[in-house]
């Protein structure tokens, strides 16, 4: 028996970013999470929660974690899983991105997972099927399950979100992480501060009620959590910054940084890490690192969001 989640606030039929919940869905989606996470420590990591239903993973970009994570989600609550990746579909053969989703849902898909290098995407094609979405990243717009892990992994840590001092570094303009932990982290009550150099981080943010600054050394000692983004060489056009060597030497995470920062500063990066260019090994792999932690988390957020858009806000009857 996995005990009921509380009822959660939540009446979608996609997930298509953060920015649109509400902190009462978000919370009722974190705390989803935490009554799924129990699963994952079984011997038998399974529930028919979603028996019978069927998940499409759909990739037109790559990725490691959130696929597999989403597979694995959807496996432990005993939905049919299926990959599609688009460098061997008919896409190649000049099928439309929105005919190739409506084949896979007469295959009888109930949810889509999208993930897709155009920002917008899985809106669009909200508007076009009849299953639901969730969105697995698109461009640089959001991440909504990688937010969604991130909050989960400081409220675990921390005790909650509310009052804290989170630090986003780096690469913000071009992250997809960073405006989904923005939203989460906002409605949440965190205070956010967007560091990195001013190629890279758009002044628009401070609208929104985020600090800006460009100073990692300023900033380091104020923070309870930091949060190491990845530079997106990928969707870079041009260079914003000298050399990754110069990026590391003003903003990379070096224990000589931790050094002058809080003792229990928790540190966070989505992945893929690039070692010694947003955070030294010695960092990664030290006590005030969560990021295989943010892993784990992954799982029980991904079998939340799944099970919650597929109506099943009641409590899970196993
Ligand atoms: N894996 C995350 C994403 O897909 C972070 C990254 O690639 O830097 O956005």
């Amino acid at each position: 028996m996995i005990s009921p989640p509380p009822a959660p606030a939540w009446n979608r039929k996609h997930l298509l970013g953060l920015e649109d919940l509400s902190r009462e869905e978000i919370v009722g989606i974190l705390d989803t999470a935490e009554s799924f996470s129990e699963v994952s420590r079984r011997s038998r990591k399974k529930v028919p929660a979603l028996q019978g239903r069927v998940v499409f993973n759909l990739f037109f970009e790559n990725s490691t974690r959130t696929r597999t994570s989403f597979s694995l989600s959807a496996k432990r609550l005993s939905a049919d899983v299926q990959d599609f990746s688009a460098s061997v579909s008919s896409l190649t053969k000049g099928e439309t991105f929105i005919d190739t989703a409506k084949n896979i849902e007469a295959m009888g898909a109930d949810v889509l997972v999208i993930r897709h290098p155009t920002p917008g995407a899985p809106h669009l094609l909200s508007n076009h099927v009849g299953a639901s979405i969730i969105n697995a990243g698109d461009g640089a717009h959001e991440h909504p399950t990688q937010g969604l892990l991130d909050l989960l992994t400081i409220r675990r840590a921390k005790g909650t979100i509310e009052g804290l001092t989170v630090g986003l570094i780096g690469d913000i303009g071009h992250s997809r992480v960073a405006r989904s932990n923005i939203w989460g982290l906002l409605k949440l009550g965190a205070k956010v501060i967007l560091c990195g150099p001013p190629t890279l981080v758009p002044r628009g943010f401070e609208r929104l009620g985020c600090e800006v600054a460009h100073h990692l050394d300023e900033v380091l000692p104020r923070c309870d959590v930091v949060n190491a983004l990845r530079i997106q060489i990928e969707r870079q056009q041009r260079g914003l910054f000298p050399s990754l060597g110069e990026y590391s030497h003003f903003y990379g995470l070096t224990q000589d940084r931790l050094n002058k920062a809080r003792p229990d500063l928790l540190v966070l990066a989505p992945g893929p890490i690039n070692r010694g260019v947003e955070l030294t090994p010695e960092v990664a792999d030290g006590p005030r690192s969560a990021i295989l932690d943010q892993v784990t988390n992954g799982l029980a957020v991904r079998m939340a969001v799944l099970y919650l858009v597929s109506g099943k806000g009641d409590a899970p009857s196993t």
